[in-house]
């Protein structure tokens, strides 16, 4: 199958689902990240024509270690708009690449750009059917499954349909963090008032924090987001332990340490049989 990530940032699409891309190209699916910005806000030293470009490098190496490909788009942080231009581009780019499934935000969501992302989305979905709208790239048969990224937002709530342990692939979700270094290394710690240690093995291991291994799930919900990675993505396993266990079972599903969670869309394609079984074997 082919999976295309659609984030309003580059890191969205890493942070969001880095683990799931990990485990789809291992088992020999295509995996795609698009982000609509183009990454030029995100420092506070450098200039933003600076920051883009470094920001292009980051995600280029993304790609080479995750395996897949990774689109920016030219759209400066904090600026994209859900205009009929805009639909009209997404609409092309999605046909040509033509995915099985669309990871996107929810169209609640604290930021202008996630929210103009999810209903970007939303808005060009139906439409990739629709021969006469955009003619000039061949429609779609049928529309693409969609599936939300995890987020914390209560009305309404995040209710996940996939909760997958990533504890085989987590130390490959933590590189590919790594590799965004001006953003989880610089701008990131600047906006949250942190101090980052000096040294690629010393960065690593701040950037994971504390290791919640050993810790119950109780405590792990108890942490601040800020105290790491390894805190961060751990808190989606203690968040939807029950889910977890319904999927792998009792044993199994207690042990994950690790997981990443995403929501069946409304508005999309819903899974065929062997669709469903795809989705329900990582
Ligand atoms: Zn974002």
């Amino acid at each position: 199958m082919r999976f295309l990530a659609v984030g309003a940032h580059q890191d969205d699409n890493e942070f969001g689902c880095g683990g799931l891309a990990a485990k789809l190209v291992a088992a020999g699916h295509e995996v795609r990240f698009l982000s609509l910005c183009n990454g030029c806000g995100g420092h506070h030293i450098m200039t933003p024509e600076e920051t883009t470009a470094r920001r292009g490098r980051e995600s280029a190496a993304v790609a080479k270690y995750l395996g897949i490909t990774y689109d920016v788009w030219d759209i400066d942080d904090c600026t994209i708009m859900p205009d009929l231009e805009t639909r009209m581009r997404l609409i092309r780019y999605i046909r040509t690449y033509n995915p099985d499934v669309i990871i996107a935000h929810r169209t609640n969501d604290y930021h202008a750009d996630h929210r103009a992302a999810a209903q970007l989305v939303q808005d060009a979905v139906y439409i990739l059917t629709v021969p006469h709208t955009c003619p000039d790239v061949p429609a779609m048969r049928e529309m693409p499954i969609i599936l939300y990224y995890e987020d914390r937002f209560k009305y309404p709530p995040f209710n996940p349909t996939y909760v997958i342990s990533i504890d085989d692939v987590v130390d490959k979700k933590f590189y590919a963090c790594h590799l965004n270094e001006s953003q989880v290394y610089e701008w990131l710690p600047y906006t949250f008032l942190q101090t980052v240690p000096e040294g690629e093995e010393a960065r690593l291991a701040w950037l994971k924090g504390e290791d919640p291994a050993t810790m119950t799930d109780e405590t792990i919900l108890a942490h601040s987001r800020e105290d790491g990675y390894a805190i961060r993505f751990a808190q989606t396993a203690a968040r939807f332990r029950a889910e977890l266990i319904a999927r792998y079972g009792k044993e199994k599903g207690t042990a994950v340490c690790y997981a990443e969670a995403f929501e069946l869309g409304e508005y999309g394609k819903q899974p065929n049989e062997e669709e469903a079984a795809i989705l329900a074997a990582l």
